[in-house]
């Protein structure tokens, strides 16, 4: 049940058809996984937690640095050297003091990583290298849990939705399996609103997920260049030999 409060402080959602109580209700219940608390993470978190997600999961194991308030909001000044999910769980309960908030100040891998997912009804991946994005969608795949990925680096961003339904692709359905990628905000740079726009998009995917608005973007990669201010939106398809989606059928 929502309080009354609750039905004030959410009314902008209520009134929505799409939304509605019963939504409201749904979100307030669900259970969200966000990995990393940078760039993507920060407006992911901040939206999430003012829309009442009930329970966030935030990880990360790095701490704040100077560099990262370009673009990271979540954090503060006086937040350099703490940890970022300390920094940023400080806002997130500024901003909603009624939901849980677990932190979790680790590189979740292996065993942690499975764990964690398994407990959550979603996944917002907002890490920043390859080799977690695979991970955690090996993850979300083994525990068929939605996976809402984002990405963002100079002028460019990407956004799609995997596992959506047992035959829906997966994130490493869209590279060949020995693909070496590695490149980051570190040596390439990124414009400050990108992750905003991008985190933004994941968090709207996320809540259309939770309470089944509208058409959610499964099997498909929005591509977006702000340069240009062009936005692309590319269908993807299953990868019949995935060596992670495809084993399971
Ligand atoms: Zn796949």
């Amino acid at each position: 049940m929502l309080t009354e409060q609750e039905l004030i402080h959410y009314s902008r959602h209520i009134i929505l058809p799409q939304i509605d109580e019963a939504g409201q209700k749904k979100i307030k219940e669900s259970k969200v996984l966000v990995i990393g608390m940078g760039g993507l993470g920060a407006p992911v978190a901040m939206y999430l937690a003012a829309a009442g997600v009930g329970h966030l999961y935030i990880a990360d194991h790095d701490q704040v640095e100077r560099s990262n308030l370009q673009r990271q909001i979540i954090h503060k000044l006086e937040s350099i050297g703490l940890d970022k999910v300390d920094s940023a769980k400080a806002t997130l309960k500024a901003l909603n003091p009624w939901i849980e908030i677990t932190s979790i100040p680790e590189k979740l891998e292996g065993q942690a990583l499975d764990k964690q997912v398994s407990q959550v009804d979603l996944v917002v991946d907002c890490c920043d290298n390859f080799s977690t994005r695979f991970a955690v969608n090996r993850a979300a795949v083994k525990h068929h849990k939605p996976l809402i990925s984002g990405a963002a680096i100079r002028f460019e961003g990407q956004l799609g939705v995997f596992n959506y339904h047992h035959s829906s692709p997966c994130y490493q359905c869209l590279y060949q399996p020995d693909i070496q990628l590695d490149e980051n905000c570190f040596d390439q740079g990124v414009l400050s609103p990108v992750v905003g726009t991008i985190g933004s998009l994941q968090a709207t995917e996320t809540l259309k997920v939770i309470t089944g608005a509208g058409n959610v973007a499964d099997g498909k990669l929005l591509v977006y260049d702000a340069l240009n201010l062009d936005f692309r939106k590319l269908k993807v398809t299953k990868d019949e030999n995935c060596p992670v989606c495809s084993a399971k059928l």
